[in-house]
């Protein structure tokens, strides 16, 4: 076991492998109070790599209904209670209990649990159930105020990946140019270590070809500075995919960096499992607080202020316009004048939108062509 810096728990922790940092971090921020649950993401995802044989129940992208929803079956709940009460400090920046690599059983890389056949079979169960007691409407009665919100969900591409710590074939590497975590295919056996030790269950076994899969970051279109099929055919324009630095690296004309490091708006979610995962999650600001700060850490009602104050802050907004504004990659952006520009790794333009749309009210009745524009002026 190494030591390793592991910022989003504040701390130094112990992992199989040394600390080995990419050159560049694939990352995608999601605004959770914008996901509709469409599922254009899982289809997107779905119709580009998942549909040979033995990759039915895969949904490398899934969107499920929180608090009730799993993929699979209560992946989240498994995982925490597997690990028991952990705490954060008093100060809510460094965690003090354990990660799944410091509370694994001797000879074990990590606290895990393997999912069952049936764990897989329901992709969307759960979908808009709502937490607490709503007469003649949802049928569970917990003692959350009425709420429920939508978790898009891909492989975290971690820093510190359990599933390839787990792997005793070392067919699980982490590419040096961009942080994607890949699965070797002709090196891998298929014996379901990374399925196992993987917290977020983004690890797959194929039946039919016999060795595991898992979203690959989308790697060909990343190569061609274009954002990945999940993030390009988002409906809701939830979602930017850029490449994270790690804090003492941030640059604040770096769209991800911006919204991570200076708003403190997005947050990673089970941080405390401490595997660095690199999904970041601006937090739905309706759902119950003890709920949120268990999936996203004690800095969640500090992210929830921050994003009630976006009115007021032009840059922001104009970051948020850009968000699904083009399928390439942004590097850096800028807003000025009532416009946000996105970049290229090169600095060159790729789009400029305005921060505000422009409100265009048509008359009914068009007096120069004499042509009335409804059926009904
Ligand atoms: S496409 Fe976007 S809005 Fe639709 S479910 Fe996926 S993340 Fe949510
Ligand atoms: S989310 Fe799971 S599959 Fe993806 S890199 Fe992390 S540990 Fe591996
Ligand atoms: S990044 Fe690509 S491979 Fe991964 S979930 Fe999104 S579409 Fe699928």
């Amino acid at each position: 076991m190494s030591d390793v810096k592991n910022w989003q728990i504040n701390r130094e922790m112990q992992y199989p492998y040394e600390e080995s940092r990419p050159q560049k971090q694939w990352s995608i921020v999601f605004d959770l109070n914008k996901c509709i649950a469409c599922q254009t993401c899982s289809l997107a995802c779905k119709t580009t790599w998942t549909s040979g044989k033995g990759q039915e129940y895969m949904f490398w992208n899934n969107v499920e209904t929180k608090p009730w929803g799993s993929y699979p079956m209560a992946w989240d709940l498994n995982i925490l209670e597997k690990l028991g009460r952990q705490d954060w400090a008093k100060n809510g920046e460094t965690y003090e209990g354990k990660t799944i690599f410091e509370a694994a059983e001797p000879e074990e890389v990590a606290a895990h649990f393997f999912p069952t056949d049936e764990d897989w079979m329901y992709p969307n169960i759960g979908e808009d159930d709502c937490t607490g007691n709503l007469e003649g409407g949802a049928h569970l009665n917990m003692p959350h105020k009425h709420w429920f919100f939508y978790l898009p969900r891909t492989c975290a591409h971690c820093t510190y990946p359990a599933c390839l710590a787990s792997c005793p074939r070392k067919a699980i590497y982490k590419r040096p140019e961009d942080g994607i975590v890949l699965i070797d295919q002709s090196r891998c056996k298929g014996y379901g270590e990374c399925v196992r030790a993987c917290p977020y269950k983004k690890s797959m076994y194929n039946p039919h070809t016999r060795v595991s899969e898992k979203c690959i970051g989308c790697y060909p279109a990343v190569e061609e500075g274009k954002q990945p099929m999940c993030v390009q055919n988002c409906i809701g324009k939830i979602r930017i995919m850029g490449f994270i630095s790690p804090p003492w690296k941030a640059r604040m004309d770096n769209p991800v960096d911006f919204l991570v490091h200076k708003k403190k708006l997005a947050l990673p979610y089970y941080p405390q499992l401490g595997l660095e995962p690199n999904i970041y999650y601006i937090p739905p600001i309706h759902a119950d607080l003890e709920y949120l700060t268990q999936m996203f850490g004690p800095r969640v009602q500090e992210s929830i202020d921050n994003y009630k104050t976006l009115k007021d802050d032009p840059v922001a907004q104009g970051l948020l316009v850009l968000m699904g504004s083009t399928d390439r990659i942004i590097h850096s952006f800028k807003v000025a004048n009532g416009k946000a520009t996105g970049y290229d790794e090169k600095g060159q333009e790729i789009v400029t939108v305005p921060v505000t749309e422009p409100l265009i009210v048509r008359e009914a009745f068009d007096s120069e062509l004499g042509a009335a524009r409804h059926n009904t002026p």
